[in-house]
């Protein structure tokens, strides 16, 4: 399909392994059946792309990244793999891009290879998966990241990861054997990763680097379905003074990845705005057609569509 009959197609939250920092996955994550699309980063990869009109894929790394394991493992790795998603991008640069991996567990160190990969490897930001050695990403100590992340003026992408396990035994174990996908994208990431993004707002951070922009996939993990009523709730006598909503709004820049319904998009426009929404496939978890088919015919203007399909990424991204 030529792009001279239909907008560009830029898909940012779209997978792959480093074969190296893959081989420390385990259980589900190290995803044999998976396995084979993620480390093909050319062969079947661009082929799909090409039958589902996708353009550019924005890389990043599958979770869980580098953030179950301590500083001194995840930090030669993270820049072990963003070297090599250089010379993956390099041997097709019209097709790919990148976000970096970031060995958290780290943060000074994180903040550095945050840095190196935006100045000296070209990545457009960086991506973060779950909870890091079980915190989330607003604890202070984690700052560093978005303080350079601000310098930089790079988005961090929040992606889901396997929740705690805490959580999967006391919300989710009684039907995990007949429901798998409970405790992943079918509700779990979600709710992991909608508490991120809500306690990254609570933190106050971005009151600290006000230019701070932070990426959620899957048409915001929920919350602009329920931005008008946590901005009513946390405004009650008892909370401290918080614009929750104004601060989503200004902050937060969405995706479609995974997330292809009419209804959901148009709840998200309402709440955010056009400009604020990305086109994303999150292949190949999702496969690239139904995605680009959907966006087809979205109930939205030719305008509006191309800014979510290319417009809102070149500018953001910078691409
Ligand atoms: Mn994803």
């Amino acid at each position: 399909m030529s792009t001279a009959q239909r907008p560009q197609v830029i898909a940012i939250e779209e997978h792959y392994f480093d074969p190296e920092l893959s081989s420390h996955f385990e259980g589900y994550e190290a995803q044999p059946k998976m396995g084979t699309r993620l480390l093909d980063i050319e062969d079947e990869r661009i082929r799909l792309m090409d039958e589902a009109g996708v353009d550019v894929q924005v890389l990043s790394h599958a979770a869980p990244g580098t953030h179950r394991m301590d500083g001194a493992k995840a930090v030669p790795l993270a820049q072990r793999a963003n070297d090599r998603l250089r010379e993956i991008i390099d041997r097709n640069p019209s097709r790919f891009a990148g976000f970096a991996t970031l060995p958290a567990s780290d943060p000074a160190a994180a903040a550095d290879e945050l840095e190196r990969a935006v100045t000296k490897l070209g990545m457009k930001g960086a991506m973060v998966h779950g909870l890091t050695q079980g915190l989330f990403i607003d604890d202070r100590r984690f700052w560093p990241i978005f303080e350079r992340a601000q310098a930089l003026d790079v988005p961090i992408y929040i992606h889901p990861s396997r929740p705690h396990p805490a959580v999967i035994e006391a919300y989710y174990k009684d039907y995990v054997k007949e429901f798998p996908s409970i405790t992943n994208a079918g509700w779990g990431f979600g709710v992991e990763t909608g508490t991120q993004a809500l306690r990254l707002v609570l933190s106050r951070v971005f009151e600290t680097y006000p230019k701070l922009k932070i990426i959620c996939g899957h048409l915001g993990e929920g919350l602009p379905f329920l931005l008008w009523r946590i901005d009513m709730t946390m405004s009650r006598s008892g909370n401290s003074p918080l614009y929750f909503r104004d601060v989503f709004r200004n902050n937060f820049w969405l995706t479609t990845s995974g997330a292809f319904s009419h209804a959901a998009l148009l709840c998200t426009v309402m709440e955010m705005g056009v400009d604020r929404i990305l086109f994303a496939i999150d292949y190949p978890y999702c496969e690239n057609s139904p995605g680009t088919e959907w966006m087809k015919d979205v109930p939205l203007s030719t305008e509006d569509r191309i800014k979510i399909l290319n417009g809102n990424a070149k500018t953001l991204l910078r691409l």
